[in-house]
């Protein structure tokens, strides 16, 4: 196998003097990497390109990000001074009613009302989660239809799940959100939901190829997927929290989907992205001509784009050859080569069939000259 150079290998080699591996591979950014510096007069020192990122750090990266520089997300991430949380009855209940809080409670009731009119959740299903505090979240309460939420029907808890203020019980399932939001600091707010396009990669064990629409890169990144467990169980919370770290968008098998976001907008826009790409990659799979890839160079690009909008993108650390890795689609992902499903014409003839066929054609003859 010949060795295969990134960008960031090539890079790497320059900097410090040395020459490209005889019968290295170079990808097509790595090429235009070594083509750029032989117009260069001399090695040019250049800083760290692009370090590894830990998860939860969104530090924007070099490199081209293409027309959407400079754009920015609406920010209502709610945001708290370390160490503030209120700690007596009468401050966590002033607090629970706060002109912040309630603020707060409408857009969770909102989010529930778009998700129940999107088919995103039927019945009491989904639930919803938004941090407030070191130690505090609000969340929707059980056996609730998200459509028709109200202020007064939410609930607050601290990150074990016990209830502080609010009449109606917590859902079960929050224990899942605070999974996440134990793990990962960014996770302000957890939206979880049972949208039926999604859902169905979760049921089928699909999971989601990549390289196919650049707005579910930007916007979902590389969707996770969470081995099943028994709703709002620990064992659940343990195995979604685990996996939120890296992923900001999960498919849990056979259940549904959970997202993370800054503020619950955020998350719930993540869903509609989400269903929309799901639904979208099964009908072109539908289609019966395969899924065209844009390719590993070309995802660079997005996930740079992703990380100047401050979401954390693990793969900024993946190889490209590493980035579209869509080996469980991989069949109808890359582009078809041309049919061949009919035997070549100069294959030799299978002798038993032509036996069985001279021998059918003499009988037919047989008796017809017979009659
Ligand atoms: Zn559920």
């Amino acid at each position: 196998m010949p060795q295969v150079l990134t960008a960031r290998d090539v890079a790497a080699l320059l900097d410090s003097g040395q020459p490209i591996p005889e019968g290295a591979l170079l990808t097509p950014t790595a090429r235009d990497l070594v083509g750029e510096r032989r117009h260069l007069p001399a090695p040019v020192a250049r800083s760290v390109p692009v370090p590894a990122l830990p998860a939860v750090v969104a530090t924007p990266a070099p490199g081209p990000v293409g027309p959407m520089i400079g754009a920015t997300v609406p920010d209502h991430e709610f945001k708290w001074r370390p160490g503030s949380d209120p700690r007596t009855p009468e401050d966590i209940q002033r607090f629970f009613t706060s002109p912040a809080i309630e603020d707060l409670k409408r857009r969770i009731c909102d989010m529930g009302r778009r998700l129940w009119l999107k088919d995103f959740t039927d019945g009491n299903g989904g639930n919803i989660t938004v941090r407030v505090g070191d130690n505090l979240v609000l969340c929707t309460p059980t056996l609730i239809c998200k459509g028709f939420m109200t202020p007064d029907d939410m609930a607050l808890i601290d990150l074990d799940g016990r209830q502080l203020a609010g009449s109606r019980k917590r859902t079960s399932e929050a224990l899942t959100h605070l999974g996440i939001m134990k793990r990962q600091p960014a996770a302000k707010a957890c939206v979880h939901a049972h949208p039926p396009h999604a859902t169905a990669f979760a049921i089928a064990n699909a999971s989601v190829p990549t390289c196919l629409i650049p707005e579910a890169e930007v916007f979902l990144g590389k969707i996770g997927v969470a081995q099943y467990e028994t709703p709002g169980t620990p064992e659940n919370a343990e195995e979604v929290g685990r996996i939120g770290v890296d992923h900001q968008a999960i498919l849990m098998q056979n259940h549904g989907v959970i997202v993370w976001g800054k503020d619950v907008e955020d998350a719930y826009w993540k869903i509609e992205n989400l269903d929309a790409y799901c639904r979208t990659v099964a009908i072109a799979q539908g289609l019966g001509t395969g899924l065209h890839s844009f390719g590993p160079d070309k995802l660079k690009d997005l996930i740079n784009l992703r990380l100047k909008l401050g979401m954390p993108d693990a793969r900024a650390a993946l190889k490209e050859c590493e980035l579209c890795d869509n080996s469980d689609l991989r069949p109808t992902v890359v582009v078809p080569a041309p049919a061949a499903a009919a035997a070549p014409s100069d294959a030799p003839p299978d002798a038993d069939l032509e036996a069985l066929v001279q021998k059918i054609t003499d009988e037919i003859l047989r008796r017809l000259s017979a009659k």
